[in-house]
């Protein structure tokens, strides 16, 4: 039987990433997370591994290529397996382009893409009232996950901290890249009937449950 191919869009803060880990999970696919691709490639010291390494280490991004050879060289070592969870990649349509052509050669093709639909002040209201204890890095929300006392860890006693990336104009421009960049992919694949539309107004678990009873 044919690997399954899904493709996991969202806007920033939308939640993906762990959405993405416990969907693989439970239906058995390869997550293919290009971030964590590239940090188990350098760890593993693979001959990609170490090339991606040395753009890492002078600060620069790793070229698309390099990363687009490691996810074939991940997809083609898991070729038995049920399917492929891509979070990640592509993320826009030009990498698009580069994923069917790989997919090709497996006689492989996107099945679904699950776009979780997240409307932008809803993301700056759970992005901004985020907050991570600095030693122990666990996160909390001022709103549906507050810390016993005041904004301190419940572990650790420690001053909460807003990391940068949650600062609001940090999260406002990176939606607008995302609607500029990555949202066309979900256009794209509407007009080919490919995509399983999620509400991610809802908590993580419903929305986790809605993606897994879809696909
Ligand atoms: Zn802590």
């Amino acid at each position: 039987m044919k690997s399954k191919i899904y493709i996991l869009i969202g806007p920033p803060g939308a939640g993906k990433g762990t959405q993405a880990k416990n969907i693989a999970n439970t239906k058995g696919f390869v997550l293919i997370s290009t971030g964590d691709l590239l940090r188990e490639n350098v760890e593993k010291k693979t001959e990609l591994g170490q090339i991606a390494k040395s753009f890492m280490d002078k600060g620069e991004f790793v070229p698309i290529d390099l990363v687009a050879k490691i996810i074939k060289a991940n997809i083609e070592q898991n070729l038995n397996k049920n399917g492929f969870l891509f979070d990640g990649f592509p993320r826009d349509l030009s990498q698009n382009i580069l994923l069917d052509g790989m997919l090709k050669e497996f006689d492989l093709e996107v099945d679904k893409v699950i776009y979780i639909d997240v409307k932008d002040e809803a993301i700056l209201e759970r992005l901004t009232n985020r907050r991570v204890c600095p030693k122990c890095k666990k996160v909390y929300h001022m709103k549906f996950n507050k810390p016993k006392k005041d904004e301190l860890c419940d572990d650790c006693g420690v001053a909460l901290a807003t990391r940068d990336d949650d600062k609001p104009e940090v999260i406002k421009n990176r939606l607008a890249t995302y609607h500029k960049v990555t949202h066309p992919l979900v256009e794209h694949f509407e007009k080919l009937g490919k995509v399983i539309r999620i509400d991610g107004s809802k908590s993580p678990k419903e929305v986790e449950n809605e993606i897994i009873s879809n696909i």
